[in-house]
């Protein structure tokens, strides 16, 4: 029984923020001091998260992303992971970490069911690493993606390209998909700081890809894969490739495939949207899962078209942390 939205779009992939709680500050994702993180009894907890997967599944939801706040910092997480697998409620998850605490679960994570590993890395120079995220941490990310690589697990790096702020790392970024077959990913920064406070500059996707060009000439563009989120380019005699998000621009909503749960269990159709539908509340207020599917499917046809139709949606303005949705 599949989900399709009003739009024609076939909803096959959750992204599932299993925490909202990090060890890292990113500037452009959370303030550095308080944050108000959710109550351990308001987070989803983990039999919840197995019973809403397991409708999920019984729509045809195939892909599962697990993401926070910082997944890897929630006690119980690789346990979670291991039983997902145990009762086959996924064909193994895809990964979205800063990978600072990463690399001693490497192969239990693989042996979970891992697919790919997308690591979020700003910059390659330490001291703009600790000026961007708070922390020393550089070292660490580096050795996960080294350990992730080794066991042959695909990765994507994740760079949010901030205005200001690293723009001068994006080539030497791409640089690391030079002689391994990794995909390096510049996003649009989005306004989802938790501050609430809009940027009025940011660096677009047309800008990035400029900034790219004025070192590798010869970047070459693959054909938009339908569900994807980036453009991607190849550049000749590298072994990875490049892509490029253009998470604030919202380029490629017309093929989006994506619900996303937040720690408290809201369903969000849209990442600039409102929250969609309490699944906490129907989760434990007695609900079947007949209810629960029901009401998932209702929600899902009002996917709005696109993200700015979503924005406009909105009650408020944006005002929260990607760390309480997920990115
Ligand atoms: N902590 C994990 C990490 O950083 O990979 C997972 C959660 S994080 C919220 C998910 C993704 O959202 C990361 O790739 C991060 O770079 C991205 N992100 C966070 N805030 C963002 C923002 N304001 N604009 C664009 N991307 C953002
Ligand atoms: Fe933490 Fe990820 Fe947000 Fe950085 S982007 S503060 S690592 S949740």
């Amino acid at each position: 029984m599949a989900l399709i939205d009003s739009h024609g779009r076939t909803i096959n992939y959750v992204r599932l923020a299993i925490t909202d709680r990090c060890n890292l500050r990113c500037t452009y994702c959370m303030p550095q001091s308080g944050i108000d993180f959710v109550s351990r009894d308001d987070l989803l907890s983990y039999e919840e998260m197995l019973r809403l997967l397991k409708v999920f599944k019984s729509l045809d939801v195939s892909k599962l992303r697990i993401t926070g706040g910082e997944p890897l910092v929630r006690k119980g997480i690789l346990e979670f992971l291991e039983e997902i697998k145990a009762q086959q409620i996924m064909d193994g998850f895809y990964l979205t970490t800063n990978a600072t605490t990463t690399l001693s679960h490497v192969e239990r994570l693989v042996n979970a069911g891992l697919k790919s590993v997308n690591i979020s890395l700003d910059t390659l120079d330490r001291q703009k690493f600790i000026d961007i995220t708070k922390r020393d941490q550089l070292d660490n990310v580096l050795a996960s993606m080294n350990a992730f690589y080794q066991s042959d697990v695909r990765i994507k790096i994740n760079m949010v390209v901030t205005k200001g702020s690293n723009e001068a790392d994006i080539v030497p970024m791409a640089q690391l998909a030079e002689h391994r077959n990794i995909q390096v990913r510049f996003l649009e920064e989005m306004p989802f700081n938790g501050l609430n406070e809009m940027k009025t500059q940011f660096m677009t996707h047309h800008d990035i890809l400029e900034k790219l060009k004025t070192s590798l000439p010869n970047l070459t563009s693959k054909p938009f894969e339908h569900g994807s989120t980036s453009q991607n380019y190849t550049v000749e005699g590298w072994k990875g490739d490049v892509g490029i998000i253009a998470s604030y621009s919202r380029t490629f909503c017309g093929s989006c495939n994506r619900l996303r749960v937040t720690p408290t269990g809201q369903m969000k159709t849209c990442l600039y949207g409102k929250n969609d539908l309490d699944l906490r509340g129907l989760l434990r207020d007695g609900s079947s899962d007949e209810e629960i599917t029901q009401a998932i499917k209702h929600a899902v046809a009002n996917k709005p078209v696109d993200g700015i139709a979503a924005e406009r949606s909105r009650f408020s303005t944006i005002s929260e942390s990607m760390a309480t949705i997920g990115g």
